[in-house]
């Protein structure tokens, strides 16, 4: 081998140099493959010196032979090196090893070595004829070589074969690209062995390489992409962790909370039962309560808490949240005042029950925090244009906040007054979501609080004003919702219920005992197969969608199979994740109510279909 095709290399020495140059200059990540990719450039570029040198060893190979020959050698020992690293290089991805391993190097180490012995004792030839037009080398060094280098191609192909998945991966293009040309180099210097081409082959390899895997852009992309997928699934596992939980938390309070609200009015309980319902009652309203805290913050967390605004009436918001936290006062010798500017418009349009959730909560908070003295709980407007501005204010007379406690007020789990009073109870997430909640809606929140006499909570927050055809398009809205606060009588429709815990089916039965209607529950989504393609008829199907074997979805998609089947299909759920009903009625379900079943989205879903 070796020969007169001294184009080939005097071709590829600018490219391979041109690559050397940028790979160190722009810096490299220091991953194994990129250390052996290193290696096959250094190879590279010192086999196309070598293969330049060949020339010029034919020349002195009269008078000097011995340098003649280490040139040959040392070129020879370059045609075995670079495959093998290649090979090595492709090992490495095929196994996904990262590490670098120095045991692994001393066996490098040593297979280099044991070629070097064999090729420096081998004999070699150099071939020059025609006045050095033809010059290659023969003899047993060469055959040694190429004999070496096909195992090491078989070993490729091997590698292919085995891991055939994996290398249809386009980061295997120049493993292809290698074998197909250097099984085409090999013929051309079999029956040509002065052309050469090989290091010309393997300088366009390393070149292909670098602008395809081993460009360290690339390569960060790759990292990059690598670390975002990460972190999306890790995402999706807390979504769908925070799913099930929801479900599986807000399942058995459905029922607890159904129950003990069907108790309180039970005749036959004595008076010192009805208290521990109430007391069943509150509980279960503050476990909901921290359910949802959680499920909120975590939504925040996830970046899915969506602000849905929608026209609200403020004055009955206003009311509401009196109401509540007059109720919550409880028997506390506390004054409650609360006003309102007239000059807020009555209809607003924003998030109304994020609005009202924040104000309930510093609204709760006062109450929790002061023993005795006032509550002031006021709002106050500045209308510019369509826009009003709401400050809302909560003043109260309580323990107050200490003032290096002022800056770790809005963080999670963060619980101050903790230590003087141990009796109230809270999780610290409150402030934490309403900050968020109200900068996601564009306001802000501030406290100032003298520790011992009392706190103010503001709250400024823009609302759009509600006119015009909107504005009756509202009135009329609100006119024909409260006529559909009246339940409707179903008198003879039959409602079949599907959901595999026996407690919310009881309680499914029991609000939807108040319609008249025929009730119907079965505990999964064979039954109610069986029961359609039987040939019974509904006016309408409520279907729970968790249900172990055969969930909600592949229920309805059986049913849908069935002919002639029209009945209206609802999803019940007790999956509290936002977007939802939107995934639900993507499916194809009619209507979606979550768990626990709010009379009021009962009686839309009821007047919807059994009217
Ligand atoms: P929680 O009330 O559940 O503990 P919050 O996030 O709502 O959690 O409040 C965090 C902490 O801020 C409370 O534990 C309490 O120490 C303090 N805090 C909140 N509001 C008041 C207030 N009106 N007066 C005094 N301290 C308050």
């Amino acid at each position: 081998m070796n020969g007169s095709g001294i184009y080939f290399p005097l071709c590829a020495f600018p490219f391979s140099l041109f690559v050397v140059i940028l790979f160190f200059l722009k810096g490299y990540i220091k991953h194994l493959e990129t250390r052996i990719y290193k290696v096959l450039l250094i190879l590279n570029i010192t086999g196309l010196i070598l293969e330049l040198l060949c020339t010029y060893a034919s020349y002195i190979y009269s008078s000097f032979p011995i340098i003649s020959d280490l040139i040959y050698k040392s070129y020879l020992i370059y045609l075995i090196a670079w495959p093998s690293s290649l090979a090595y290089y492709f090992y490495c991805i095929s196994r996904h090893e990262t590490e670098y391993s120095r045991s692994r190097y001393k066996w490098f180490f040593i297979y280099y070595i044991f070629h070097i012995i064999i090729i420096a004792l081998l004999p070699i030839e150099a071939v020059i004829e025609n006045d050095f037009q033809t010059r290659y080398t023969t003899g047993a060094a060469v055959y040694y070589t190429y004999f070496i280098t096909t195992i090491i191609m078989l070993f490729m192909i091997f590698l292919i074969l085995k891991n055939y998945k994996q290398f249809r991966s386009k980061k295997y293009i120049p493993v292809y690209i290698f074998i197909i040309l250097a099984i085409i180099s090999a013929i051309i210097q079999y029956y040509r062995p002065e052309i050469l081409i090989m290091t010309y082959v393997e300088t366009l390899i390393t070149v292909v390489m670098y602008f395809t895997i081993e460009n360290p852009d690339v390569k960060m992309m790759e990292q990059l992409n690598e670390a975002k997928d990460q972190a999306e699934k890790a995402n999706n596992a807390k979504s769908e962790f925070l799913s099930s939980m929801s479900h599986e938390i807000r399942t058995p309070l459905n029922a607890i909370v159904g129950f003990s609200n069907g108790l309180v009015d039970n005749d036959k309980l004595d008076s010192e039962s009805k208290e521990d319902v109430k007391n069943i009652i509150m509980a279960s309203d503050a476990l909901l309560e921290l359910v949802n805290g959680i499920l909120d913050i975590s939504k925040i967390e996830a970046g899915k808490l969506e602000i849905i605004d929608t026209y609200y009436s403020f004055p009955k918001i206003f009311d509401e949240l009196v109401l509540l936290t007059k109720a919550r006062l409880g028997e506390k010798p506390l004054e409650f005042k609360y006003s309102y500017d007239k000059s807020i418009p009555e209809y607003l349009y924003g998030d109304a029950a994020r609005v009202k959730q924040v104000i309930l909560n510093l609204l709760t908070n006062s109450v929790k925090y002061t023993n005795s003295g006032f509550i002031d709980f006021r709002i106050h407007s500045i209308i510019k244009g369509d826009i009003v501005r709401l400050i809302i204010s909560v003043e109260d007379s309580g323990i107050g906040i200490k003032k290096e406690n002022i800056d770790k007020l809005f963080g999670r789990f963060e619980r101050l007054g903790v230590e003087k009073d141990t009796t109230v109870e809270g999780t610290g997430l409150g402030l934490a979501i309403t900050k968020k909640l109200v900068e996601m809606m564009g306001g802000k929140i501030v406290v100032q609080s003298v520790y011992g006499k009392g706190s103010l909570f503001t709250i400024s927050l823009d609302q759009k004003i509600v006119t015009g055809e909107e504005l009756e398009k509202l009135k009329k809205e609100e006119n024909s919702k409260e006529e559909s606060a009246t339940l409707i009588d179903a008198t003879g429709k039959k409602v079949l219920v599907v959901d595999d815990n026996n407690l919310n089916l009881k309680v499914a039965e029991r609000l939807l005992g108040a319609y008249k209607c025929n009730i119907e529950c079965i505990t999964s989504g064979f039954e109610c197969i069986e029961k359609i393609t039987s040939g019974e008829k509904y006016d309408l199907i409520l279907l729970d969608d968790m249900m172990p074997k055969m969930s909600g979805k592949e229920t309805f998609d059986k049913l849908k199979e069935i002919p002639e089947f029209s009945t209206p299909i609802v999803a019940l759920t007790a999956n509290a994740i936002s977007g939802m009903k939107e995934e639900y009625l993507k499916y194809g379900f009619n209507d979606y109510l979550s768990k626990p079943i709010e009379k009021g989205e009962l009686n839309r879903v009821m007047k919807k279909y059994l009217r």
